[in-house]
Protein backbone atom coordinates (compact mmCIF):
# COMPACT_ATOMS: atom_id res chain seq x y z
CA UNK A 1 0.00 0.00 0.00
CA UNK A 2 0.90 3.83 -0.56
CA UNK A 3 2.24 5.10 2.55
CA UNK A 4 1.28 8.75 0.81
CA UNK A 5 -1.07 9.10 -1.51
CA UNK A 6 -2.19 12.25 -3.58
CA UNK A 7 -4.94 12.83 -6.29
CA UNK A 8 -5.40 15.80 -8.14
CA UNK A 9 -4.06 17.49 -5.01
CA UNK A 10 -5.09 21.46 -5.51
CA UNK A 11 -4.52 24.05 -2.73
CA UNK A 12 -5.66 27.83 -2.81
CA UNK A 13 -4.21 30.42 -0.31
CA UNK A 14 -6.94 33.28 0.17
CA UNK A 15 -6.50 36.57 1.00
CA UNK A 16 -8.70 38.93 2.48
CA UNK A 17 -8.65 42.50 3.64
CA UNK A 18 -9.73 43.83 6.98
CA UNK A 19 -13.23 43.65 6.49
CA UNK A 20 -12.85 39.68 5.72
CA UNK A 21 -13.71 40.16 1.92
CA UNK A 22 -11.42 38.32 -0.42
CA UNK A 23 -8.37 39.84 -2.23
CA UNK A 24 -7.33 37.45 -4.01
CA UNK A 25 -6.21 33.77 -4.40
CA UNK A 26 -3.26 32.05 -5.01
CA UNK A 27 -3.17 28.37 -6.04
CA UNK A 28 0.28 27.05 -4.36
CA UNK A 29 -0.46 23.56 -5.45
CA UNK A 30 -2.41 22.53 -8.66
CA UNK A 31 -3.34 19.56 -9.53
CA UNK A 32 -0.82 17.03 -7.84
CA UNK A 33 -1.22 13.45 -7.94
CA UNK A 34 1.83 11.30 -6.47
CA UNK A 35 1.77 7.83 -4.72
CA UNK A 36 4.79 6.88 -2.32
CA UNK A 37 4.80 3.56 -1.12
CA UNK A 38 6.39 2.29 2.00
CA UNK A 39 9.80 2.60 2.61
CA UNK A 40 10.91 4.81 -0.30
CA UNK A 41 13.29 7.89 0.05
CA UNK A 42 11.74 10.41 -2.13
CA UNK A 43 13.35 14.06 -3.05
CA UNK A 44 11.27 16.98 -3.34
CA UNK A 45 12.80 19.87 -5.50
CA UNK A 46 11.65 23.06 -6.83
CA UNK A 47 12.25 26.80 -6.59
CA UNK A 48 10.97 28.85 -3.85
CA UNK A 49 7.77 29.34 -4.49
CA UNK A 50 7.12 26.50 -6.06
CA UNK A 51 4.97 24.88 -3.57
CA UNK A 52 6.88 22.26 -1.97
CA UNK A 53 6.18 23.23 1.52
CA UNK A 54 2.09 23.85 1.34
CA UNK A 55 2.53 20.15 -0.19
CA UNK A 56 3.93 18.50 2.30
CA UNK A 57 1.84 19.95 5.06
CA UNK A 58 -0.84 18.12 3.24
CA UNK A 59 1.33 14.97 4.50
CA UNK A 60 0.95 15.41 7.87
CA UNK A 61 -2.89 17.06 7.94
CA UNK A 62 -1.58 20.53 8.54
CA UNK A 63 -3.11 21.54 5.80
CA UNK A 64 -6.30 19.98 4.05
CA UNK A 65 -6.58 19.86 0.42
CA UNK A 66 -9.04 22.60 -1.36
CA UNK A 67 -9.81 20.06 -3.59
CA UNK A 68 -8.55 16.31 -4.22
CA UNK A 69 -7.58 13.94 -1.71
CA UNK A 70 -4.55 13.02 0.72
CA UNK A 71 -4.17 9.64 2.39
CA UNK A 72 -1.71 8.75 4.51
CA UNK A 73 -1.24 4.98 5.57
CA UNK A 74 -4.81 4.67 3.78
CA UNK A 75 -6.51 7.53 5.64
CA UNK A 76 -8.20 10.19 4.04
CA UNK A 77 -6.46 13.17 6.07
CA UNK A 78 -9.89 15.00 5.96
CA UNK A 79 -11.10 12.56 8.51
CA UNK A 80 -10.85 14.76 11.91
CA UNK A 81 -10.76 11.71 13.74
CA UNK A 82 -7.58 10.44 12.24
CA UNK A 83 -5.81 13.24 12.54
CA UNK A 84 -3.60 11.76 15.85
CA UNK A 85 -2.98 8.57 14.02
CA UNK A 86 -2.22 10.72 10.71
CA UNK A 87 1.00 13.00 12.66
CA UNK A 88 1.70 9.88 14.54
CA UNK A 89 2.00 7.77 11.43
CA UNK A 90 3.68 10.32 8.87
CA UNK A 91 5.98 12.80 11.41
CA UNK A 92 7.29 16.22 9.95
CA UNK A 93 10.77 17.96 10.69
CA UNK A 94 11.19 21.87 9.76
CA UNK A 95 13.79 23.78 9.17
CA UNK A 96 14.61 25.73 11.35
CA UNK A 97 15.76 23.62 14.46
CA UNK A 98 15.06 26.31 17.46
CA UNK A 99 11.87 26.45 16.52
CA UNK A 100 11.37 22.67 17.45
CA UNK A 101 13.11 22.24 20.15
CA UNK A 102 11.28 22.76 23.55
CA UNK A 103 12.78 20.76 26.26
CA UNK A 104 15.25 22.08 28.22
CA UNK A 105 17.72 18.69 28.26
CA UNK A 106 18.02 16.74 25.44
CA UNK A 107 16.29 13.65 26.21
CA UNK A 108 13.71 15.39 27.82
CA UNK A 109 12.62 16.92 24.25
CA UNK A 110 12.84 13.60 22.40
CA UNK A 111 10.50 12.14 25.02
CA UNK A 112 7.24 14.88 24.67
CA UNK A 113 6.10 13.47 21.27
CA UNK A 114 5.79 9.84 23.12
CA UNK A 115 4.47 11.19 26.22
CA UNK A 116 1.86 13.50 24.55
CA UNK A 117 0.66 9.95 22.66
CA UNK A 118 0.40 8.13 26.22
CA UNK A 119 3.42 5.93 26.09
CA UNK A 120 3.64 4.38 29.79
CA UNK A 121 6.76 5.96 31.38
CA UNK A 122 9.53 2.96 30.69
CA UNK A 123 8.68 2.48 27.07
CA UNK A 124 8.87 5.78 26.55
CA UNK A 125 12.91 6.25 28.03
CA UNK A 126 13.38 3.40 25.88
CA UNK A 127 12.41 4.72 23.10
CA UNK A 128 14.44 8.52 23.64
CA UNK A 129 17.33 5.95 24.15
CA UNK A 130 17.32 4.29 21.09
CA UNK A 131 15.86 7.28 19.44
CA UNK A 132 18.96 9.35 20.01
CA UNK A 133 21.62 6.51 19.11
CA UNK A 134 20.26 5.99 15.65
CA UNK A 135 20.68 9.83 15.37
CA UNK A 136 24.26 9.58 17.06
CA UNK A 137 23.03 12.23 19.78
CA UNK A 138 23.21 9.44 22.85
CA UNK A 139 26.25 11.17 24.39
CA UNK A 140 23.96 14.62 24.61
CA UNK A 141 21.34 13.18 26.32
CA UNK A 142 21.94 15.35 29.36
CA UNK A 143 23.36 18.87 27.81
CA UNK A 144 21.26 21.87 26.97
CA UNK A 145 19.96 21.76 23.41
CA UNK A 146 20.65 25.79 23.29
CA UNK A 147 24.62 24.78 23.59
CA UNK A 148 24.70 22.10 20.70
CA UNK A 149 25.17 22.90 17.02
CA UNK A 150 22.41 23.80 14.25
CA UNK A 151 22.91 20.32 12.72
CA UNK A 152 23.06 18.74 16.47
CA UNK A 153 19.61 19.91 17.00
CA UNK A 154 18.15 18.92 13.88
CA UNK A 155 19.26 15.51 14.91
CA UNK A 156 17.72 15.98 17.92
CA UNK A 157 14.13 16.98 16.47
CA UNK A 158 14.46 14.13 14.31
CA UNK A 159 14.81 11.67 17.30
CA UNK A 160 11.82 13.94 18.68
CA UNK A 161 9.86 12.02 15.74
CA UNK A 162 11.43 8.89 15.49
CA UNK A 163 10.47 8.48 18.86
CA UNK A 164 7.02 8.45 18.04
CA UNK A 165 7.49 5.52 15.58
CA UNK A 166 6.37 6.94 12.60
CA UNK A 167 6.30 5.11 9.14
CA UNK A 168 7.42 7.93 7.31
CA UNK A 169 9.22 11.37 7.82
CA UNK A 170 8.42 14.26 6.02
CA UNK A 171 11.59 16.79 6.29
CA UNK A 172 11.12 20.72 5.11
CA UNK A 173 14.24 21.92 3.98
CA UNK A 174 16.09 20.54 7.30
CA UNK A 175 19.10 21.22 6.15
CA UNK A 176 19.03 24.71 4.85
CA UNK A 177 20.27 27.10 8.35
CA UNK A 178 23.07 24.62 8.31
CA UNK A 179 26.67 24.77 8.13
CA UNK A 180 28.24 21.81 5.57
CA UNK A 181 29.27 19.18 8.44
CA UNK A 182 25.91 19.85 9.65
CA UNK A 183 23.99 18.84 6.38
CA UNK A 184 26.47 16.40 5.51
CA UNK A 185 25.47 14.89 9.13
CA UNK A 186 21.59 15.32 9.20
CA UNK A 187 21.52 13.32 5.44
CA UNK A 188 24.02 10.82 6.89
CA UNK A 189 21.46 10.33 9.63
CA UNK A 190 18.39 10.56 7.20
CA UNK A 191 19.58 7.75 4.70
CA UNK A 192 20.34 5.47 8.19
CA UNK A 193 16.83 6.30 9.16
CA UNK A 194 15.78 4.50 5.48
CA UNK A 195 18.16 2.03 4.93
CA UNK A 196 18.20 0.41 8.04
CA UNK A 197 14.78 1.61 9.95
CA UNK A 198 13.12 1.14 6.76
CA UNK A 199 11.56 4.31 7.28
CA UNK A 200 9.58 6.21 3.93
CA UNK A 201 12.00 9.39 4.08
CA UNK A 202 10.14 12.74 2.25
CA UNK A 203 12.54 14.81 1.55
CA UNK A 204 12.09 18.76 0.25
CA UNK A 205 15.21 20.61 0.04
CA UNK A 206 17.24 22.47 -2.76
CA UNK A 207 20.42 21.09 -2.50
CA UNK A 208 21.16 18.94 -5.75
CA UNK A 209 23.72 16.77 -3.65
CA UNK A 210 21.34 15.77 -1.24
CA UNK A 211 18.77 13.92 -3.46
CA UNK A 212 21.40 11.52 -5.58
CA UNK A 213 20.75 8.41 -3.45
CA UNK A 214 16.85 8.89 -3.94
CA UNK A 215 14.70 6.29 -4.95
CA UNK A 216 12.41 8.66 -6.40
CA UNK A 217 12.99 12.99 -7.46
CA UNK A 218 10.01 14.82 -8.07
CA UNK A 219 10.48 18.21 -9.22
CA UNK A 220 7.75 20.45 -8.70
CA UNK A 221 7.28 24.30 -10.65
CA UNK A 222 4.02 26.80 -10.16
CA UNK A 223 2.16 24.24 -8.11
CA UNK A 224 2.61 21.19 -10.12
CA UNK A 225 5.22 17.90 -10.68
CA UNK A 226 7.42 19.29 -13.91
CA UNK A 227 9.61 16.16 -13.58
CA UNK A 228 9.60 13.05 -11.52
CA UNK A 229 11.95 9.87 -11.95
CA UNK A 230 15.44 8.57 -10.52
CA UNK A 231 17.97 10.99 -9.94
CA UNK A 232 20.09 9.72 -12.79
CA UNK A 233 16.89 10.46 -15.06
CA UNK A 234 16.45 13.85 -13.52
CA UNK A 235 19.72 14.61 -13.35
CA UNK A 236 20.37 14.06 -17.27
CA UNK A 237 18.37 16.75 -18.33
CA UNK A 238 20.60 19.61 -17.39
CA UNK A 239 18.51 22.17 -19.31
CA UNK A 240 15.24 21.28 -18.05
CA UNK A 241 16.20 21.63 -14.74
CA UNK A 242 17.82 25.00 -15.86
CA UNK A 243 14.83 26.05 -17.06
CA UNK A 244 12.83 25.59 -13.64
CA UNK A 245 15.45 27.59 -12.62
CA UNK A 246 17.33 24.76 -10.87
CA UNK A 247 21.18 23.95 -10.15
CA UNK A 248 22.16 20.19 -10.88
CA UNK A 249 25.09 19.20 -8.84
CA UNK A 250 28.41 20.10 -9.59
CA UNK A 251 29.90 17.31 -10.15
CA UNK A 252 27.00 16.14 -12.99
CA UNK A 253 27.34 19.59 -14.48
CA UNK A 254 31.12 19.07 -15.08
CA UNK A 255 30.27 15.78 -17.08
CA UNK A 256 27.72 17.34 -19.18
CA UNK A 257 30.26 20.14 -20.15
CA UNK A 258 32.89 17.47 -20.67
CA UNK A 259 30.39 15.79 -22.77
CA UNK A 260 29.50 18.93 -24.86
CA UNK A 261 33.11 19.46 -25.48
CA UNK A 262 33.41 15.95 -26.90
CA UNK A 263 34.27 14.07 -23.77
CA UNK A 264 32.82 10.24 -23.93
CA UNK A 265 30.33 10.63 -20.96
CA UNK A 266 27.08 8.90 -20.16
CA UNK A 267 24.01 11.31 -19.48
CA UNK A 268 23.69 11.69 -15.33
CA UNK A 269 26.79 11.30 -13.56
CA UNK A 270 25.75 11.68 -9.86
CA UNK A 271 29.37 11.36 -8.31
CA UNK A 272 32.96 12.00 -8.21
CA UNK A 273 33.52 8.46 -8.02
CA UNK A 274 31.42 7.85 -11.25
CA UNK A 275 33.16 10.45 -13.20
CA UNK A 276 36.43 9.08 -12.61
CA UNK A 277 35.54 5.62 -13.46
CA UNK A 278 33.96 7.11 -16.71
CA UNK A 279 37.08 9.37 -17.35
CA UNK A 280 39.43 6.80 -16.58
CA UNK A 281 38.23 5.09 -19.73
CA UNK A 282 38.36 7.67 -21.93
CA UNK A 283 41.92 8.12 -24.01
P1 LIG B 1 8.08 26.49 -1.37
O1 LIG B 1 8.08 25.71 -0.11
O2 LIG B 1 8.35 25.68 -2.59
O3 LIG B 1 8.99 27.68 -1.30
P2 LIG B 1 5.42 27.35 -0.56
O4 LIG B 1 4.55 26.17 -0.49
O5 LIG B 1 5.96 27.90 0.71
O6 LIG B 1 6.60 27.06 -1.60
O7 LIG B 1 4.65 28.54 -1.29
C1 LIG B 1 3.91 28.37 -2.49
C2 LIG B 1 3.20 29.65 -2.81
O8 LIG B 1 2.23 29.92 -1.80
C3 LIG B 1 4.13 30.88 -2.83
O9 LIG B 1 3.68 31.75 -3.84
C4 LIG B 1 3.92 31.48 -1.46
O10 LIG B 1 4.13 32.88 -1.51
C5 LIG B 1 2.47 31.16 -1.16
N1 LIG B 1 2.22 31.00 0.27
C6 LIG B 1 2.89 30.16 1.11
N2 LIG B 1 2.37 30.22 2.36
C7 LIG B 1 1.37 31.12 2.32
C8 LIG B 1 0.44 31.63 3.29
N3 LIG B 1 0.46 31.19 4.56
N4 LIG B 1 -0.48 32.54 2.86
C9 LIG B 1 -0.50 32.96 1.59
N5 LIG B 1 0.33 32.52 0.62
C10 LIG B 1 1.26 31.62 0.97
MG1 LIG C 1 9.26 25.82 1.61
Amino acid sequence: MEIVKAKDVVYEYIRRDEEGNIEGILKAVDGVSLDIRQGQFIAILGHNGSGKSTLAKHMNAILYPTEGTVWVDGKDTKDEEELWNIRQTAGMVFQNPDNQIIGQVVEEDVGFGPENMGVPTKEIWERVEESLKVLGMYKYRKHSPNKLSGGQKQRVSIAGVLAMHPKCIILDEPTAMLDPNGRKDVIRAVRALNDVEKITIILITHYMEETIYADKVFVMDDGKIAMQGTPREIFSQVDALKSLRLDVPQVTLLAYELKKRGVDLPDGILTIEELVKELSKCH
